[in-house]
């Protein structure tokens, strides 16, 4: 092994200080093109977004150490890119369906204090995800969330309920979300698979709503919402 090789190898001075032009240029490119996707900043990517961010990386960032490979053609491509992009999203506007197969749907993760059951079942979200997200916006549990809806660029939103309508839900912070093992009487419990609340009589009963072989039940809460 031969250090010298590993990080020098057969880099010229004027190699180096064509790197420095090189990068400058790209990286007044990137932004140059950046600004032409019409965007205004990043939070959160869809799919489609996060696609044409890698494939620009990419394109971008070759070309500021490749020797052999003249910036022009990295124009080209990422003309190409955005071309495809502006593109794609003009086509969005004009047409649902086009728009429903690059970015997705937003989806009902929580209705009426309950988990959407074919959502968890086809596995497209795991419960912790949509937990902290919830527990992020102040959300103790299920019973003081009337919708949650997932945005196709993975944001979380919550309408919540007012307080007099808050009703018993599962618990959604980790020391309350606790499978129980014995029961007792005049209390409600909530299925931790779908959020179903019930009184039970002994802590293996089948939730009737999911009917979830799990069988794991979670003292349900029905506190006010603090913030
Ligand atoms: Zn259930």
């Amino acid at each position: 092994m031969d250090l010298a090789s590993i990080f020098i190898y057969d880099t010229t001075w004027a190699f180096a200080a064509e790197i420095l032009i090189r990068v400058t240029v790209m990286f007044t490119l990137i932004i140059l093109f950046l600004r032409f996707t019409g965007k205004r900043g990043v939070r959160q990517l869809s799919i489609f977004e996060l696609t044409i961010i890698l494939s620009l990386g990419s394109i971008a960032g070759d070309p500021m150490f490749t020797e052999d490979l003249p910036i022009i053609q990295a124009v080209l491509i990422m003309s190409t890119v955005i071309l495809l992009y502006r593109l794609c999203t003009w086509t969005m506007m004009k047409y649902q369906p086009f728009e429903d197969l690059l970015e997705g749907r937003a989806r009902y993760i929580v209705e009426d204090g309950l988990l959407v059951l074919d959502k968890i079942k086809q596995g497209e979200m795991s419960h912790d995800e949509f937990f902290a997200e919830m527990r992020q916006q102040g959300v103790e549990h299920l019973g003081q969330v009337r919708t949650g809806l997932l945005e196709t660029d993975g944001e979380f939103s919550l309408l919540l309920y007012p307080p007099d309508k808050i009703g018993y839900g599962l618990p959604l912070f980790p020391k309350q979300y606790q499978a129980v093992d014995q029961i007792e009487h005049g209390i409600y419990y909530a299925c931790m698979y779908c959020g179903y609340v019930d009184y039970l009589s002994n802590p293996n009963q089948v939730c009737q709503r999911c009917e979830n072989d799990g069988k794991k039940w979670a003292k349900a809460l029905n506190s006010k919402i603090v913030r």
